[in-house]
């Protein structure tokens, strides 16, 4: 195998097509026989809302900065097919050949492969950056961004991480989104906080900030994203207007019904839920709360959990002396990550073992710099 060392499109020998004939246990050894064959070269990383099918072939299970942290410290990686969403990649492509690490490896890079390129996140796609930069100009008319410090999500584009970057911002996840808003407060009066309206909501509220001082900014509303000069003025935290579409779904009825029909359930959510229902869980926390919440729970406890089904299944399967309920009468799954099955996992493990790597992210250096210097603040913070 020879990493690439650019984007430059190269041929794809095997289609995709003809993988998507092929019954599943056949997929599935063709999969384990290249993952044979690389050995430690290939490290294939598995989300935690990804499928079961697909997540026994992974190598590492974590969330998005967890696994990318955990596959840059791998001296021996030379490819990482990484099996969660586009952003997901861009993070694990900016850590894993940030400059320190491609010094130690004489220049060469990792190569980083989504195995389906339409694997994007709702989310991160509602903040585009030429929209989040006409924001920052506009509300620069009525408050002083100079004073203003970006935080974004790790659930964001790379652009988005360079902008926060190049403008004294800062990245953070569900499990530091607190500590960061107080980093962010020692250095500016104020915090645009994207993409993600929920979880900057939840924290702010539970930092004791009232909803008042939050605005919300429409990238779509005709001026100042929708927002009086004064509504500005007297902002503690602008959240952008964008949300999960999975967490979305959880409403404050689901809560109402599982506490009536099993007496003593606890609800335990992610933060990414709308306040009317992280307001009223007994527990909110990021994913690896959750799962840390469930595995220190006592057998018997009962639990109706507001994340993502194929997470909320195995905990389920792991936990049966705890009884596990999806707190949602609708399916909420993660489509986009659902897209990565067998066949673009064994598609694009055989093209990159035979030399001909397809769906390679590489991030524009200049963008990487930046986003790893938002990504770095964010390493500071304790
Ligand atoms: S669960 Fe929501 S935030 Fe996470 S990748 Fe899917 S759409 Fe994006």
């Amino acid at each position: 195998m020879t990493p690439p060392t650019t984007a430059a499109p190269v041929p794809d020998a095997y289609p995709l097509g003809s993988y998507k004939i092929h019954p599943p246990e056949d997929l599935a050894d063709r999969i384990e026989l290249v993952r044979k064959q690389l050995g430690d070269r290939l490290m294939i990383l598995g989300h935690h809302y990804q499928q079961d099918q697909v997540i026994a072939h992974a190598d590492l299970r974590g969330d998005s900065y967890q696994l990318s942290q955990m596959a840059a410290e791998s001296t021996a990686c030379e490819s990482i097919v990484f099996c969660g969403v586009h952003f997901m990649a861009e993070t694990a492509d900016i850590l894993a050949n940030r400059p320190e690490k491609l010094a130690q490896r004489d220049g060469r890079r990792v190569t980083v492969v989504l195995p389906d390129m339409a694997a994007g996140c709702s989310m991160a796609d509602m903040a585009a950056i030429n929209q989040v930069e006409a924001a920052w100009a506009d509300m620069g008319e009525v408050i002083d961004t100079r004073r203003v410090i970006p935080v974004t999500y790790i659930n964001s584009a790379a652009s988005l991480k360079a902008f926060c970057g190049r403008n004294g911002g800062i990245v953070c996840t569900s499990s530091n989104a607190a500590a960061v808003l107080r980093w962010a407060f020692e250095r500016g009066d104020r915090v645009f906080f994207f993409p993600d309206q929920h979880l900057g909501r939840n924290t702010a509220l539970a930092m004791g900030m009232g909803v008042e001082q939050m605005p919300v900014w429409d990238p779509y509303a005709l001026e100042l994203g929708g927002n009086t000069e004064q509504a500005l003025n007297d902002s503690r935290v602008i959240l952008w207007k964008g949300h999960c579409s999975v967490h979305q779904m959880f409403r404050p009825e689901h809560v109402a019904q599982f506490r009536g029909k099993y007496p003593g359930i606890q609800i335990l959510v992610h933060p990414e839920c709308p306040r009317e229902v992280n307001d009223i869980a007994d527990v909110s926390g990021s994913t690896g709360k959750i799962i840390q919440t469930v595995r220190n729970s006592p057998p018997g406890t009962k639990w109706a959990i507001g994340t993502e089904l194929h997470l909320v299944n195995r905990l389920k399967a792991e936990h049966p002396e705890q009884e596990i309920h999806f707190l949602s009468p609708v399916l909420c799954m993660c489509a986009t990550m659902y897209r990565i099955d067998l066949p673009h996992l064994c598609w694009s493990l055989e093209n990159l073992r035979d030399g001909h790597p397809v769906n390679i992210i590489e991030v524009d250096p200049e963008v990487a710099r930046w986003s790893l210097v938002a990504l770095e603040r964010m390493l500071s913070v304790k």
